[in-house]
């Protein structure tokens, strides 16, 4: 495993991490969790990512348990939380990012992960409806009262990343230091396009997600929707129609025999491409079972592999930004 700096911090992350979205709680209890975690631990993964959202808290809870089981030591791994839905319905409860909230949620999320501290926090969606300042003085507080030591945004615009970064530099506060964008071979723009500066400027981490478009770049939806699957799940029906889009299926087809040639799955070439880009902190693994884990972990022996004249075959099949 490769460990790199989360932007400018001095915190190593692994290249590659592990996640718990849709599968903690909805496909995993903690005996699959428990062995997930303990495959990506063994391939020398560092973070693991959750949300307060994720199965309503379920997740946290499932990945509290499996930390405890497992008793690595506290400080030789990252974990996360994020927060924006809530849990309630209340008008200060879901949707938000005001301070009563996020002073609330943090105290809820120790508990069900029954740590006393998280390492990354993340400010899940902008709110239109907080004024940024408010909420940077929340993440500010978080940090010195020890509950995270470092906070970021997930699917924040620059400009209101960049607008967080200087009220914290104006004030003297604890600054964004990582953004938790969605970036694959489907989805590149903000990554590659709108951050450019951002990197540069402030020098804003990625710990990037769905590396695998949910799955898809994998080919296991080539023919049709697997019943083991993540869009065979209840409730998924949304993501199940864009995994069964057309014109994407057909450029994974196109890239199929990119893999073959390298002697790698589908899977590993999707994750590595991922990792050739330096701007990628970590790239955040998802997986409902401990051999997908294997399997993927695997995809740091084809980033050495992927030279110019591969990258610019992958750029003519599924298009680069402009
Ligand atoms: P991926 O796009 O990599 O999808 C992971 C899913 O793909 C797995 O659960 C599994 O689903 C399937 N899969 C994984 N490996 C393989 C393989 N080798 N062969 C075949 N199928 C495979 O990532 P996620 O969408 O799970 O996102 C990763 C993490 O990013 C999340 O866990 C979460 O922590 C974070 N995230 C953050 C978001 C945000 O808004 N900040 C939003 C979404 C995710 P299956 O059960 O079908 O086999």
């Amino acid at each position: 495993m490769n460990y790199r700096r989360l932007g400018n911090s001095g915190l190593k992350l692994s290249e590659l991490s592990f996640g718990s979205w849709v599968t903690y709680g909805a496909q995993l209890g903690d005996d699959t969790a428990r062995e997930c975690m303990a495959a990506a631990h063994d391939a020398g993964v560092n973070f693991f990512d959750n949300a307060e959202v994720y199965a309503k808290g379920k997740s946290e809870i499932i990945m509290g348990n499996v930390l405890k089981t497992l008793g690595w030591r506290r400080e030789s791994y990252v974990v996360s939380t994020k927060f924006f839905w809530g849990l309630n319905d209340g008008p200060n409860e879901k949707n938000t990012l005001n301070r009563k909230y996020l002073m609330q949620a943090i105290d809820a999320s120790l508990a069900r992960l029954q740590l006393d501290h998280v390492d990354l926090v993340f400010c899940h969606r902008p709110d239109p409806d907080t004024p940024i300042e408010e909420t940077v003085w929340a993440m500010h507080d978080m940090i010195r009262t020890g509950k995270a030591h470092y906070w970021g945004t997930s699917e924040w615009s620059a400009a209101e990343i960049m607008a967080a970064w200087q009220i914290a530099e104006r004030h003297h506060l604890a600054k964004p230091v990582m953004e938790q964008p969605q970036y694959n071979l489907f989805h590149r723009e903000r990554v590659e396009k709108e951050y450019a500066r951002l990197y540069r400027d402030i020098g804003l981490g990625t710990t990037i997600w769905s590396p695998l478009a949910s799955g898809l770049l994998s080919g296991k939806y080539n023919n049709g929707i697997p019943t083991d699957s993540r869009a065979a799940l209840k409730g998924y029906e949304w993501l199940a129609e864009s995994i069964l889009d057309p014109a994407k299926l057909k450029q994974v087809r196109l890239l199929a025999p990119l893999a073959a040639d390298l002697g790698c799955t589908m899977a590993q070439l999707a994750l590595a491409w991922c990792l050739k880009n330096p701007n990628v902190s970590s790239v955040i693994t998802g997986a409902s079972r401990s051999s997908q884990v294997i399997e993927n972990m695997k995809a740091l022996d084809v980033v050495p592999k992927l030279g110019a004249d591969l990258m610019s075959k992958i750029d003519a099949i599924v298009g680069a930004p402009a």
